[in-house]
C-alpha cells in the first residue's frame, strides 16, 4: 500500500485549501471541499475493506452508493488543514443508499465530513447526471461575492449579465452564467437539494448573505471558476 501522504489527490486538495485561505475565502471554519475519488485511485492507498467508523448521512444518495468521496471535516479550519491533513480531511464510501458513509481514512481525531455533506453530496448527483466528468463541489466564502449579494438585485439573468460585464472573460469561463439562492438556512437537507437543483444549470451557486458553491472535473478549475466570478464581482463593488 503506498503512503496516502504522498497521493496526488491528497496533496493537491490540501495545497488547494490553502491557497482558498491566502485568499481569505475560508476564515475560521468556512468552507468546505469534496472530491470524487476513482475507486481504483483510492485503492492504491487504502484498504476498501477496512471501515473505520460507520456515520449516518441523514440523507439518501442512490446514485452515489459506492462512491468514494475526499472531504473536509466539520469544525476544521483550512488554514490547518496542510498541517494536519488525517485530522482535517476524510476519505468515505457512501453506502445504504447514501444513508451511511463508511469511513476508510482520516478524521483521525474522531470529527466527520463537514457539515454541509448533503449539499455537498446532491451536488455531486445533480452534476453528474449533467455532466460525467464532474469531480469535485467546493464552497467557500469570498467577499465580494458576499458582498455583492447585500446590494444586486438576486435575479439569475441580472446577477450573471453584471459578472459578466466588468470582465470580457467571463462569459468563456462560465458561459451557462450562474444561479442564486435565497438566503436559507445552512447544514440542512433542504438547502442542500435546492442547491443540487440550481446545479443542474449551472457550475456556480451563489447563497445570498453567506457565500458560493462551485463545481468542476478537477480542483484547478472549480477553484478557477470561482477564482473569476469573484474577481468580477470585487470590479464590480
Ligand atoms: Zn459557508
Amino acid at each position: 500500500m503506498k503512503d496516502i501522504l504522498n497521493a496526488p489527490f491528497l496533496t493537491e486538495l490540501v495545497r488547494t485549501c490553502t491557497n482558498m485561505y491566502g485568499h481569505g475565502w475560508d476564515e475560521r471554519n468556512g468552507g468546505n471541499i469534496s472530491v470524487l475519488l476513482e475507486e481504483g485511485d483510492a485503492g492504491e492507498y487504502l484498504d476498501p475493506a477496512a471501515v473505520l467508523r460507520r456515520i449516518p448521512t441523514g440523507f439518501t444518495a442512490p446514485a452515489l452508493e459506492g462512491r468514494y468521496f475526499l472531504v473536509t471535516g466539520t469544525g476544521k479550519y483550512f488554514k490547518n488543514v496542510q498541517y494536519d491533513p488525517a485530522v482535517n480531511l476524510g476519505i468515505l464510501r457512501l453506502a445504504e443508499g447514501g444513508r451511511t458513509a463508511e469511513l476508510l481514512w482520516g478524521f483521525a481525531d474522531g470529527g466527520r465530513f463537514t457539515s454541509e455533506f448533503p449539499a455537498h453530496m446532491m451536488s455531486h448527483a445533480a452534476r453528474l447526471s449533467v455532466d460525467p466528468q464532474n469531480r469535485v463541489v467546493m464552497h467557500c466564502h469570498p467577499n465580494n461575492l458576499l458582498a455583492m449579494t447585500y446590494v444586486h438585485d438576486l435575479d439569475e439573468k441580472a446577477f450573471t449579465r453584471t459578472l459578466w460585464q466588468m470582465e470580457t472573460e467571463c462569459i468563456m469561463v462560465f458561459p451557462e452564467g450562474v444561479n442564486v439562492l435565497p438566503w436559507m438556512l445552512c447544514g440542512t437537507n433542504e438547502i442542500g437539494q435546492a442547491t443540487a437543483e440550481k446545479m443542474k444549470t449551472a457550475r456556480l451557486v451563489v447563497w445570498a448573505q453567506h457565500g458560493i458553491y462551485g463545481a468542476g472535473k478537477d480542483l484547478d478549475e472549480t477553484f478557477s471558476l470561482i477564482e473569476t466570478a469573484e474577481k468580477a464581482s470585487e470590479i464590480y463593488m
